[in-house]
Order: C-alpha cells, then structure tokens, then sequence
C-alpha cells in the first residue's frame, strides 16, 4: 500500500477518489515495451540522450530517475554530464553531434542550466524531430495550430490521467494556474484541443480564488506550497496538481492543499505519486515515438 498524504479526520461531502499516477504510469510502461518490442523485431532500439550542465542536487536526482526508466522499457539511454565550467557554446556543439547520432532518438537537456545560458538558444538547437521534451518553438507551433507531434511531457501525462479517468474535458470549464512554457501553456492548449473552455491564471491575475472556483477541472502549476486551498475548489472538481516543492523539513509538497480539499474534489493527484510518473512515462513514449518516425521513414525509402 503506497503512503499518500494524510486525509483529514473529518466527514466528507463529496467521495473524493485520489488519482494513483505511479499505478497509471506502470500500465503505461507495460504498453510502451510492447512499443520497444516492435521496434526490436526492426533493429531499431529508441535511444535518449541527457544533457546535464553543471552539478544542481535535484536536476541529478530527476536525471537519473529519467535514465532508470528507460533501462527498465529497454531503450537505449545516455547521460551526458558537462562539468560546471562549461560554456554555452560547448553546450550546442554536444547538442548539434548529438542531433546528427543515428543511435539517439531523443535529446534533453535538463533545466535549470547555469547561469548565462540562454535557455532558448539551447532548444532551438536540438533537432525538432529528436525534441522529445516539445520544448523547441516548431513543436510548440504545431501543437497551437493543433498538428502536435511532440508534445511536453507533463501536460501530455495530464491528459492521460484524465483519459485512464474517463473525464472528457469536452464542454467542461478547465482553470489553469500557471502560464510557463513547459507546463501552463501547452496544459491549456491541450484542454482546448479537447473542447474544454479553459482560463488561464498567473501571478497577476486578481482573486485567484474567484477563477478557481469555476473549474469542472483544476490545473496547478504555480510551484507555491499550498497555493489551493479548500475555499478555491468547487464541489465535485477534478483538481490536477502538478507542483513539486522542497518543504524546509526535506518533504515534497504539491501546490495544491491536499487534506484540505479532500472531501470537495471529486478527483485529486497526490504529490508525489501523482503527475510526477506520468511526466517521465511520457518522456519514454516521446523517445519510442520519435524512433518510431525514424524507422516508418526508412520503410519508405
Ligand atoms: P514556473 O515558475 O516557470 O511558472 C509558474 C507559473 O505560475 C507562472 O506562470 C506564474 O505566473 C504562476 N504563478 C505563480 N504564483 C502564482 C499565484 N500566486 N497565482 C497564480 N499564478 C501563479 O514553473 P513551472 O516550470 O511551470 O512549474 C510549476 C510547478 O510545477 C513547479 O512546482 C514545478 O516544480 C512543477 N513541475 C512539476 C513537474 C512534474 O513532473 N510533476 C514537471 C514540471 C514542473
């Protein structure tokens, strides 16, 4: 039995079910080798490189989660650690070999960089058709006109919670908080393609809670502890939090007020265990994708 938040003691009015995303993202892996197999039987193993600049604590813990997953659905994987006194340019050079490598499907450079890189010059370098992060602006571009091919990895695990759920955002009111380009945006790009109406909140927008409270599904990606609580959420709203927070005691906390809105949700992700599995399920499904482009071109020629 895995340990989710504590629930609170009290009764609650609505029977609020908690989302298991480390379930959901080990049925995904399960289909995902069967993805690999195939691709096998062709001779063509995905491959993912890793790109890490420098020696931030967490990027190293989130990479090495990142390279164990792809042992384990038997991809190809590469961590490629650049020392803290490396440069910008030494970066794209890595990049543009890694974009010309025929064993790698996939590149990734892990966020945050050092200081006085330009976080855009480094995605505009990777080779669109090996983004398996969706973070280059062509990619980006196809998902808006609704053409996606690479989609970023969080929100697209999102959108497959909600699909193992059964929640059509169709005709629903979906609230996003948070506008960035990795999680936010594509997030309500991905909700409108799916005919939900969607808002969209920032930092700025006043009343936070006013917004909230019109969401049938609730989106969080602010990286504030605590930022939703019991007041902001509408009865029976599904409520995705997508935060990850180092508490000062060392512990994880989502942005989202778990015991709190327990029992007002009907639906809630816990952190962790919730998007946090998904966003590296969708990663592997990026990778095997991408070489799954590259050998459907080869049969052609
Ligand atoms: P970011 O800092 O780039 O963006 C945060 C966004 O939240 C901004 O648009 C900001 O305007 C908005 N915001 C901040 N405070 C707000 C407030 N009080 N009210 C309304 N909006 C507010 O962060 P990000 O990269 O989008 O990540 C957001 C959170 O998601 C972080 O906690 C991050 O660690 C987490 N994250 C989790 C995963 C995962 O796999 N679960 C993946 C990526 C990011």
């Amino acid at each position: 039995m895995r340990a989710f938040p504590c629930r609170p003691q009290r009764s609650p009015s609505v029977d609020t079910r908690t989302i298991d995303g480390q379930a959901i993202a080990q049925e995904f892996r399960e289909r995902l080798m069967r993805r690999v197999g195939a691709l096998a039987v062709n001779g063509v193993r995905p491959g993912l490189a890793v790109v890490q600049v420098g020696s931030h604590p967490a990027s190293k813990i989130y990479v090495r989660n990142k390279i164990r997953a792809c042992s384990e659905v038997g991809l190809h994987s590469e961590h490629i650690e650049l020392p803290d006194s490396a440069d910008e340019p030494a970066l794209l050079d890595r990049i543009r070999n890694l974009n010309i490598d025929k064993r790698i499907h996939g590149i990734l450079v892990q966020l945050p960089l050092p200081a006085g890189f330009s976080v855009d010059r480094v995605q505009e370098t990777i080779a669109p058709e090996k983004d398996v992060d969706g973070f280059h602006p062509i990619n980006i571009g196809l998902l808006a006109i609704g053409r996606p091919r690479f989609v970023p990895c969080t929100p697209l695990g999102v959108m497959k919670l909600l699909e193992h759920e059964e929640i059509n955002p169709e005709g629903l009111h979906a609230v996003v908080v948070g506008r960035s380009n990795i999680v936010g945006k594509p997030m309500a790009l991905l909700l409108l393609q799916k005919g939900a109406t969607v808002t969209i909140c920032n930092s700025k927008t006043p009343n936070l809670g006013e917004m909230t409270r019109q969401a049938d599904i609730l989106v969080v990606a602010a990286g504030k502890p605590g930022l939703v609580t019991a007041g902001m959420v509408k009865s029976g709203a599904v409520v995705i939090d997508v935060g990850i927070n180092r508490l000062p005691d060392g512990k994880l906390a989502g942005d989202v007020d778990f015991q709190s809105v327990w029992g007002i949700a009907s639906r809630i992700t816990p952190v962790p265990g919730g998007v946090g599995p998904m966003t590296i399920a969708m990663l592997i499904q990026n990778t095997i994708h991408a070489a799954e482009r590259v050998a459907e071109h080869a049969s052609r020629r």
